[in-house]
């Protein structure tokens, strides 16, 4: 069965706290299966090459941080990738 990204999320929508989902419509992914986003080892520099160039890279990372994914390529990272990207943001945010 082929699912596209822009089918993948609603299924996660009942724990989402989003105001815009629009962002999917340009995303580079729109028109692929879901299992490339959600790839064997082997599979994951292929779904990164994908990310790099898409225009909406960061709504998707965004959002998978907001909706604390744990699964799959969202934005061009990993799991592990964005555990570290949300440190790297708490260390140079500003206290408030
Ligand atoms: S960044 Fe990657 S997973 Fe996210 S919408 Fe773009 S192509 Fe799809």
């Amino acid at each position: 069965m082929t699912v596209s990204l822009t089918t993948r999320l609603p299924f996660n929508l009942s724990s989402v706290i989003v105001s815009s989902l629009e962002w999917r419509d340009q995303a580079a992914c729109k028109n692929t299966t879901t299992s490339n986003f959600y790839p064997e080892k082997d599979e994951i520099t292929h779904a990164k090459k994908v990310c790099e160039q898409c225009p909406v890279k960061q709504q998707c990372l965004d959002f998978a941080i907001k909706n604390h994914e744990v699964h799959g390529i969202w934005g061009g990272m990993g799991y592990r990738s964005r555990l570290r990207y949300m440190k790297q943001l708490k260390q140079t945010r500003p206290p408030v």
